[in-house]
């Protein structure tokens, strides 16, 4: 079965909005053993929605689009749909009564536009979204089937979760899939990709590996005719990558670095301060949201244009100086670990060692103290602010996970 992804809407056009919808129903459908074969983007306009949704019909067995399901005049999808395959839309009681019980519960009248939001064509079924007032359309139309979601992300997962991956899952006859993802550091693609040759190529388990900001991951996929089968089909891998290159797994799943070192931190009773003129908040912004927080992270210090404390110089960091920053961070905020993120300065970066643009990171605790060098030769701030404060995080567990802070 190939398919087709249709991302709809003005925006998308106009590069106001990035298209995050198509990658992960891409991400669904690989998952699903569904090959995607195109994907496009169109406008709100409904010549050339129609036009689109009638050569996705012909060129592919699955379309699914996304966006246009909402209530204004501007959303033209499901008109659209009815031009291309020839049909009326009608208002569906059941799902008119639904849509006005929703507003009721929010404590509002339907407006009148949303009524559009209730219409359905003979050969469409309606797909419930739980978390808005555009249920999606299945069309079953001359052995093709048309998908159609609403825009906002929330939903479609959602939507994706309880009806439409389990529905593609048992057409494409493959059963249940399981996934499980390892997340590692310290080793490149290439260098993994060796390590566990003998596993990739595979087609249950299937083996795939990806880049991160925070590293590198392992994602198997397993098959079988239920949940469990097809995550009995991935153990033995898992276990044999564990084998392999266990030193080097940091988490699994949505397991994110600074949860993992938010909650290593907290097992080891030990409270963090930071101190980061690299990346700017950015760090604290991250570890604030960590669940246990309170217990572990101690505070920031963000150096602007002034020093953070007498004597020293915001200027003129090095490694050396990466340490008695993140010291200064332990010792101010009573912490038990300090982290630093300092961009290497001028005249560090001119005696050669160094290059401009690179980032220090220093640690110190009790056990010792590290000091990593991280090079973002780009220039956009956002850009170093955010890949600063991922590799801090992902330095600091892998110093903690061997002790050696
Ligand atoms: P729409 O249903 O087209 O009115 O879209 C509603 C909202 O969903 C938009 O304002 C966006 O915020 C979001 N959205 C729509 N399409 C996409 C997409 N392809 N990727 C990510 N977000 C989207
Ligand atoms: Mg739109």
């Amino acid at each position: 079965m190939n398919a087709e992804i249709l991302a709809i809407g003005h925006e998308l056009l106009m590069g106001e909005i990035v298209d995050t919808n198509s990658s992960y129903i891409a991400q669904q459908l690989a998952g699903t053993g569904i090959t995607v074969r195109w994907m496009s983007h169109v406008g709100d306009d409904i010549d050339h929605l129609a036009d689109a949704v009638r050569r996705g019909l012909e060129r592919s067995d699955l379309l699914i689009s996304t966006g246009g399901l909402g209530p204004t005049s501007d959303d033209l999808t499901r008109e659209a749909v009815a031009r291309a395959v020839g049909e009326e839309m009608s208002v569906d009681p059941d799902i008119l009564a639904w849509l006005r019980d929703v507003f009721a519960r929010r404590g509002m009248e339907m407006p009148p536009t949303n009524i559009k939001q209730a219409t359905l064509i003979p050969s469409a079924t309606s797909i419930p979204n739980p978390n808005g007032t555009a249920p999606g359309w299945w069309v079953e139309k001359d052995g093709k089937h048309l998908v159609l979601l609403p825009g906002p992300p929330r939903e479609i997962r959602q939507i994706w979760e309880q009806t439409v991956g389990p529905r593609l899952a048992s057409m494409s006859g493959t059963g249940v899939i399981a996934t499980r993802t390892l997340k590692t550091y310290g080793l490149s693609e290439g260098g993994l990709d060796e390590i566990l040759s003998s596993l990739f190529g595979r087609e249950n388990p299937y083996l795939g590996i990806y880049a991160h900001t925070d590293g590198i991951h392992l994602r198997m996929i397993g098959r079988g005719p239920d949940r469990s089968a097809a995550e009995k089909v991935i153990e033995p891998m898992e276990a044999e990558i564990r084998r392999l290159i266990g030193d080097a797994i940091w988490g699994a799943d949505d397991d994110t670095p600074a949860r993992r070192a938010g909650a290593l931190l907290v097992e080891r009773k030990q409270t963090l301060a930071v101190v980061e003129g690299a990346s700017a908040g950015t760090l604290a912004s991250l570890l604030h949201a960590q669940p246990g927080r309170e217990s572990f992270f101690r505070g920031a210090l963000v150096p602007g244009s002034g020093p953070v404390h007498a004597g020293h110089e915001p200027a003129t960091v090095d490694p050396d100086g990466a340490i008695i920053l993140a010291q200064l961070a332990r010792d101010s905020l009573s912490a038990d670990v300090g982290l630093s993120v300092t961009p290497v300065s001028r005249d560090t970066a001119e005696e050669g060692a160094t290059p401009a643009g690179s980032v220090f990171i220093g640690m110190v605790s009790d056990a010792g103290t590290h000091v990593a060098t991280g090079h973002f030769p780009r220039r956009n701030a956002e850009w170093v602010m955010q890949r600063s404060a991922t590799m801090a995080i992902v330095e600091l567990l892998s110093a903690l996970s061997s002790n050696r802070i």
